[in-house]
């Protein structure tokens, strides 16, 4: 079992210790990370661990079941047992990059649904270029160039960004309508992380994200393109 640190709010948290619990040919269980699992549409976070002995590099992060397997290459030494303690470094480059990323999905999310009642079907985060599928959706070009005017006039604003653990039905209470399938979160997982940026949105998230709109910078939208069946995608990088 291993307990994920990094919610309900220490996203800015990149280095830490914990304790082996488990072990396998390329893979450390950790009774305690920091690191991001792979989830959500969300990337794995990548970084190093170190022990006394030897170190790895942490290539990928799983969640299986209850365990997070964080697996290593480039191993010097001998991997370490289970009551090691290691000391965990996450590649802040790349995490900084999808706490941004993912928090201006959450600004464009919002703005879809709000102009134009579309719901966000699904969406890809990377640290270089996102993508996000909309629906129902059909939009012109005008539309995306002001998907993107208003995304940056949001993020401009510099709200804050919480993110707290709290019951299951307020979380459910305070989400905008269409916002985010709630079907799809299994009913045995409450209460809910949800990331609230101040008095603009609500949404359940277990995603790292920035504690301030400003950290965003300006978003690009590179590309629209239709899935078919009033499914939209929107592709965008981040300009610093
Ligand atoms: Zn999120």
């Amino acid at each position: 079992m291993t307990e994920l640190l990094y919610l309900p709010d220490n996203d800015d948290r990149t280095d830490f210790e914990a304790e082996v619990v488990g072990t396998g040919e390329d893979y450390l269980v950790l009774d305690g990370t920091y690191f991001y699992p792979e989830g959500g549409g969300q990337p794995a976070d990548q970084g190093n661990l170190e022990w006394s002995g030897g170190e790895a590099e942490v290539v990928d992060v799983q969640k299986d079941g209850g365990d997070v397997k964080h697996f290593v290459e480039n191993v010097q030494g001998e991997l370490p047992s289970a009551g090691e303690k290691i000391t965990g470094v996450i590649d802040q480059e790349m995490r900084d990059k999808h706490r941004r990323m993912h928090t201006a999905q959450h600004v464009m999310s919002k703005i879809v649904l709000d102009e134009y009642n579309a719901t966000t079907a699904g969406n890809q985060i990377h640290a270089e270029r996102s993508r996000i599928d909309f629906e129902p959706a059909d939009f012109s070009q005008e539309d995306v160039e002001f998907i993107e005017e208003e995304t940056n006039r949001i993020i401009d604003k510099g709200l804050g960004v919480e993110k707290e653990e709290l019951p299951r039905e307020e979380v459910e209470e305070r989400t905008p309508e269409g916002r985010v399938n709630l079907g799809l979160i299994p009913d045995h997982v409450d209460p809910l992380r949800a990331v609230i940026i101040e008095d603009y949105d609500v949404c359940p998230c277990g995603g790292t994200h920035v504690d301030s709109l400003e950290e965003i910078g300006k978003v690009n939208i590179l590309e629209r393109r239709s899935k078919g069946e009033g499914v939209e995608r929107i592709e965008f990088e981040l300009e610093n």
